[in-house]
């Protein structure tokens, strides 16, 4: 078996401990934010609402800020109070529609199915749209599989629960069920690994096995479900990425990387002179060793991230005068998997690099032409513009072409969905942030 890492990287003194519980609870309820899923995990005495009221906000809290989810949270939680109430709306439309499967099968070829277009519609601009569609089938396989009862342990609801990993498990199971287990998120690796000086890549497993590790050491028996928000909150509003607020901070007593800063060395504890000079798997390696000008924001280190990859798109606004003049716009859904998944969208074709531009435009042309079932001329195509939106992993640009049509046209039932709208019934739709910039 490896050799523990040095004490300096670990909690192993029961009384310093109890110390850190002890200043991060008293500071948590002190300052806490007021959040809409914290009064509802505190007040609501049904466990299995208590359950799913949590588990929604932390499904949206991934990869979004707080500030941004509260408007969404509140709305899907009138929306959909209860998980009975999100898998019962999937339920009705499959009895109205094919009735072969709960759901996923469209009500017609030219509208998707209506409750997974209500969570598209409700979840744009959330980004990452599969959670939400995640979450619906989740809802439908408690209700239908575990007779509507949330399973009450980090275990079982990792097992349980398409879509749930180990942290969502951890934060239901520890703020709904007050089950004593940790959690880790960017939030919490982040201050551990400052607390405890570790500057290994914290995106290594060895180090998130740790921090794993340390989180269930950690976390106040009595208080689990405080304990965690409270370590994720001092990571969003104290201990942020650049410019950490120290000085205000209630756990600095315990802090290795705040001491190192302060003293401008290793604390005097007795085995740190071994650590960091040899293989120790948690410090910084021997070549980025501690930079003094960057104080306690030496931790966490992160491996180098893979710069975004580049894609050009073309995407066109087809007009034609609406029934009543105003002019509608033709938008069509995405394929149910990848990038903005069942997201509607104007025609678009990815283009390959290096095409030559009237090459796009006539590989174009002859893509719209399918979508709209009649000849479209390369040179008919009006450039509009180019638009660019940056996806967590990709630079999308998007060359933007207009096109007015005259006549009617009948759009063809064995495509995709698609449908005509007019620019408000667009803006109500399920569409991406990145096409309403287009
Ligand atoms: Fe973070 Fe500074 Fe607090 Fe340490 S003292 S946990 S670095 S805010």
């Amino acid at each position: 078996a490896p050799a523990p890492p040095p004490a300096r990287h670990l909690f192993s003194d029961p009384a310093e401990v109890e110390a850190l519980r002890r200043d991060l609870l008293a500071w948590y309820d002190r300052c806490k934010r007021d959040l809409p899923w914290r009064a509802l995990a505190a007040t609501e005495p049904d466990a299995d609402r208590r359950g799913y009221a949590v588990w929604v906000s932390e499904i949206m809290l991934q990869q979004t800020q707080v500030a941004t989810v509260i408007d969404y949270y509140n709305r899907w939680m009138q929306k959909w109070p209860t998980l009975q109430a999100l898998a019962r709306a999937s339920l009705e439309v499959s009895v109205a529609g094919s009735g072969s499967s709960p759901c996923p099968v469209p009500l017609s070829n030219t509208r998707p199915c209506l409750s997974e277009q209500e969570v598209n519609e409700l979840w744009a601009g959330l980004g990452y749209y599969s959670r939400g569609k995640r979450l619906q089938e989740a809802a439908r396989k408690v209700v239908s599989e575990l007779a509507g009862h949330m399973p009450r342990t980090a275990e079982d609801l990792q097992k349980l629960l398409p879509g749930v990993g180990r942290y969502t498990a951890g934060a239901i199971a520890s703020i709904s069920y007050g089950q004593a287990t940790g959690v880790v998120d960017g939030n919490v690796i982040r201050v551990l690994c400052r607390l405890r000086c570790i500057g290994a890549d914290a995106s290594s497993p060895a180090v998130i096995d740790q921090l794993w590790d340390m989180a269930n050491v950690l976390v106040d028996r009595s208080r689990p479900g405080d304990f965690n928000q409270a370590l994720m909150e001092l990571g969003a509003t104290v201990c942020v990425p650049k410019a950490p607020l120290c000085g205000e901070c209630p756990v600095k007593q315990h802090c290795q990387a705040w001491r190192r800063k302060l003293f401008g060395k290793p604390p005097p504890v007795p085995d740190v002179e071994d650590c960091g000079v040899g293989d120790c798997p948690l410090c910084p390696p021997a070549t980025e060793p501690w930079d003094s000008s960057l104080g306690v924001t030496n931790f966490p280190r992160k491996a180098a991230k893979k710069p975004p990859r580049a894609m050009r798109t073309a995407t066109c606004v087809l007009e034609r005068g609406g029934g009543h003049g105003a002019p509608e716009y033709l938008i069509v859904q995405r394929p149910s998997s990848g990038l903005l998944a069942g997201l509607w969208e104007f025609p678009s074709l990815p283009l390959a690099q290096d095409l030559q531009e009237e090459k796009e435009k006539e590989e174009f042309a002859h893509h719209l032409q399918a979508w709209i079932g009649q000849p479209v001329a390369a040179k008919g195509l009006q450039f509009m513009g180019e638009v660019i939106h940056i996806f967590s992993h990709i630079h999308q640009t998007y060359v933007v072409y207009s096109l007015h049509l005259d006549g009617d046209v009948t759009l063809d039932p064995a495509l995709s969905p698609s449908r005509w709208v007019t620019e408000d019934e667009f803006h109500a739709s399920a569409v991406s942030t990145a096409m309403k910039k287009v």
